[in-house]
């Protein structure tokens, strides 16, 4: 997916004025927290469970190279065929060679956000290959020719109008706005491409080391056609995703399900760790792992950034976060998007391409709160702020602003002869007081009648 980060500050106010996109994103989002709130309360260990996840994601992401020896290994000995790549572009010229090496004329694809970011399915459609969304969200996407805006929801923004559209243009049906029907269209069509199908290319939202086996989460029942059904199964994997054990899945499956969509444990949970037996009457002929890295790696460099290795993909930080919610997936001109794509995408395309996102946050934290692996989401946000910062990015009007302020804050004196005219001067224009780009959409607030220090001044006496 190419990147429109950079034009991020000067988009924002045409995400912000599609109110049918912002409606669409509310709802879904207070949707997704409710049935969140409830399905986790019922955990009495929750913090806990969070606390066990955080530790093991830890010591993978501090092992990540020998993990992924090991995760490899056993993966060859159950028969599949493992490929590193150090990009996207080589992760796609893997693609590509084994779908030649295969005879692959056609492709179905489930969802993969590591997909996305190494762009395959442009990729691969370049060189000729059919290649077919099967996820409903994505497949919607697809025929609209649009990127996903949500980490789970990939059509979140897209209203029934707007898909009913979208059918009867791409797809030639009568016009309809009944989801069941539309549904059922999508389905028809998608089984015909499964039998047909040469190739599935599925993601992995766990890659167990101990089995080299790889299990992906899901409630359409697609990805499992997808790794079973076509004679060749391609799994794209980034390589942080990997848990030690299969019974580490305990763990970590109620920590996603709950936290990506309130569910207790999605409709499916596929594992595969291995091509079809002798003995075995379906499965494919052969499965190959495609092992990702393209930046990943970077961030094991980065003490603090390591940290942002242990997302599990799971979204809440973008429902509960008021920025995503009013500005939609969009806005942010990336694959990743809320709190973690502001956290990573400056890390993954670098600060000048970037380095605004980290600023589209009120820092309030929800995103940490939530947070099934407990990454420290607005540490992480402030961090890559100071980076960008340091860097010399920061608008230099910013700059100016802010080494003045710090110049005032160390002198009492001269904070409170502005504090003063400040005051003096709010009190003259009222609420029509004028700050660029902050006061557009707001007004002062009442003004208090003196100032804190003067309030000390007065009662630090009472309060010994
Ligand atoms: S950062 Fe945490 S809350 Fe956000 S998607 Fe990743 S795991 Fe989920």
């Amino acid at each position: 997916m190419q990147s429109k980060t950079k034009e991020f500050k000067k988009e924002l106010p045409r995400h912000l004025d599609n109110d049918i996109m912002r409606r669409n994103i509310a709802k879904a989002t207070w949707l997704s927290m409710q049935k969140r709130e409830k399905v986790v309360t019922e955990i009495d260990d929750w913090e806990a469970r969070r606390e066990e996840a955080h530790l093991i994601k830890k010591d993978i992401v501090a092992n990540l190279f020998d993990y992924l020896d090991q995760f490899e290994a056993r993966a060859k000995q159950q028969g599949i065929v493992v490929h590193r790549a150090a990009d996207a572009a080589e992760a796609n010229k893997i693609a590509e060679q084994i779908a030649r090496d295969h005879d692959v004329k056609s492709i179905v694809k489930s969802k993969s956000m590591l997909t996305e970011e190494i762009d395959f399915n442009k990729h691969m459609i370049g060189k000729g290959f059919e290649v077919i969304e099967t996820d409903l969200g994505e497949y919607i996407l697809q025929l609209a020719d649009e990127p996903p805006s949500h980490l789970t929801g990939p059509a979140v923004h897209m209203s029934r109008v707007e898909i009913a559209k979208v059918f009867h243009e791409q797809l030639g049906i009568d016009y309809s706005e009944d989801p069941e029907h539309l549904t059922i269209t999508a389905r028809n069509l998608l089984r015909d491409k499964f039998l047909e199908a040469d190739m599935g290319v599925t993601g992995a939202n766990f890659a167990i080391i101990e089995n080299g086996g790889v299990a992906v989460v899901e409630n359409e029942g697609n990805a499992r056609m997808c790794m079973t059904l076509p004679r060749i199964h391609v799994a794209i994997i980034g390589i942080e995703r990997m848990i030690p054990r299969v019974e580490d899945l305990g763990l970590f499956l109620p920590l996603l399900c709950r936290s990506a969509t309130g569910q207790k444990l999605t409709s499916f949970i596929s594992m595969i760790d291995g091509p079809r037996k002798p003995n075995e009457y379906d499965g494919p002929e052969s499965v190959h792992y495609i092992l990702v890295d393209n930046g990943r790696s970077g961030f094991l460099e980065d003490e603090h950034m390591k940290e942002a290795l242990h997302c599990i993909r799971c979204g809440a930080c973008y429902n509960t976060c008021p920025v995503y919610q009013n500005i939609g997936g969009h806005a942010y001109g990336w694959v990743y998007q809320g709190p973690i794509g502001a956290v990573i995408t400056p890390q993954l395309l670098g600060l000048e391409a970037a380095g605004s996102l980290p600023f589209a946050s009120s820092l309030c934290g929800s995103c940490s709160e939530v947070c099934p692996v407990k990454i420290p989401l607005h540490h992480l946000l402030l961090y890559q702020r100071n980076r960008v910062v340091k860097a010399g990015l920061a608008p230099s009007m910013e700059k100016t602003a802010m080494n003045q302020f710090v110049r005032v804050g160390k002198s009492p004196k001269t904070m409170g002869r502005l504090g003063k005219a400040g005051r003096f001067f709010q009190r003259l224009l009222g609420k029509k007081a004028y700050v660029p780009g902050w006061s557009k959409s707001r007004e002062f607030p009442e003004i208090a009648e003196n100032s804190f220090r003067k309030w000390w001044r007065d009662n630090k006496n009472d309060e010994d």
